[in-house]
């Protein structure tokens, strides 16, 4: 089997409103086609700020080292891949191409042996795969607001976690990284909030991502804990600096979980190495795919450190990411948005089967789905290299 063809799809599921601003939220799908009349797809999403554009064009830059290439031949075509831009960094956008990419092939080759990618991964380790809630709480601004939500969107789905970052004042990112009095106040009883509706037995996820500087993720972080025995304070410090991470962890009595934003498995030996993290949350999308995902949950495995993968962008995150949870003995839970649901299965022909906080996928074979190629075709900008660069 030879690969013919590949195509990047940009889509628009919906646009995006939180904290006050309105953003549009866009994933990138990318299509691999092969003389086999086999096609796979992977996603390579990146949100915002074009993120999703950027990754598609480097996958059609990645175009003529596919080409003829056996699909099946996945580490290989992933080394191929990853080597040939360290000169630029390879960590990064030529990540997430690889990701994209790498999906896709382990579709294929999961659709040509007739199995479903899981099966090629060792086998099932669960029957289907726990998620915790997040994206459940948009337009939400008071602790009523927010505990509202969690009584009426979360526990109803059967939730027993949800995430949320209560810090909306910080949109802007990390400027000055600290955290007004009245911002802080407000966060402490959002949290107290949520905590009173959802009961003890439920795990509270709160995302400072990367906002904080040390002694203000520090402040935060413990004062959370204490209040409200949140389950862990994700990146309280920006993912660029593991100094800072290093610095914060010895003070914080919460849980921390890293890795969104960190790229394939290198990145993650100074986490492992210097102990910097409770949970490892890297993204299927991002960090080289199911391929390198299972390296980096491996790795984890080795610490005794539940893995969590992060899970923000579109269907094939979510459905690749499944794939792989369905195989790790060191699994936690796998991220979704409750508004992304209608946003996944609009580019899917059947739904996915969420309950009870659950995603149980089908036994198909590669990624267990069919595309919607239709829908993707109709509603999407297709990303082309431009001719004169060929
Ligand atoms: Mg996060």
């Amino acid at each position: 089997m030879k690969i013919t063809d590949v195509r990047a799809y940009v889509v628009e599921p919906f646009t995006w409103e939180w904290a006050g601003i309105t953003r549009p939220l866009r994933w990138m799908f990318l299509r691999i086609d092969t003389d086999e009349g086999i096609t796979g797809w992977g996603e390579g999403s990146s949100f915002p700020h074009h993120g999703s554009e950027m990754v598609g064009l480097g996958a059609l830059a990645a175009k003529e080292l596919l080409i003829g290439q056996d699909p099946t031949n996945i580490e290989v075509l992933w080394q191929k891949m990853f080597r040939r831009h360290t000169s630029v960094g390879a960590r990064g956008i030529t990540s997430a191409v690889v990701s994209a990419v790498d999906i896709a092939l382990w579709d294929i080759t999961g659709k040509a042996a007739g199995k479903p990618v899981y099966e090629l991964l060792g086998g099932k380790m669960r029957d289907d795969v726990d998620m915790y809630a997040n994206g459940w709480f948009d337009n939400c601004v008071t602790p009523e607001q927010y505990a509202d939500a969690a009584r009426n969107v979360v526990l109803p789905a059967g939730h027993t976690a949800l995430k949320f970052d209560p810090f909306p004042e910080h949109e802007d990112g990390f400027l000055s990284g600290g955290l007004t009095e009245e911002g802080t106040e407000k966060a402490s009883d959002i949290v107290k909030a949520v905590r009173e509706v959802v009961g003890r037995n439920h795990e509270i996820l709160i995302d400072a991502h990367g906002r904080f500087n040390v002694p203000t993720a520090v402040r935060l972080g413990n004062r959370l804990f204490d209040e409200s025995n949140i389950g862990w304070f994700e990146e309280p410090v920006p993912a660029e600096s593991n100094a800072a991470l290093e610095l914060v962890r010895p003070q914080l009595r919460a849980p921390i979980s890293v890795g969104e934003r960190l790229f394939t498995r290198f990145d993650f030996v100074e986490i492992f190495e210097k102990r910097l993290t409770d949970y490892v949350m890297p993204d299927i999308c991002l960090a080289g795919g199911i391929s390198e995902m299972r390296k980096i949950a491996n790795m984890a495995e080795a610490y005794h450190l539940p893995f969590s993968p992060h899970n923000a962008q579109g269907t094939l995150q979510i459905v690749s990411g499944a794939q792989l949870c369905m195989t790790l003995p060191n699994f936690y839970r796998l991220e979704h948005a409750m508004t992304h649901i209608s946003g996944y299965n609009r580019f899917l022909t059947e739904p996915l089967n969420f309950h009870d906080g659950k995603l149980t996928l089908s036994d198909k074979p590669g990624l267990g789905v069919e595309m919607d190629v239709e829908e993707i075709e109709r509603s999407s900008i297709e990303i082309e290299w431009p001719e004169n660069l060929n």
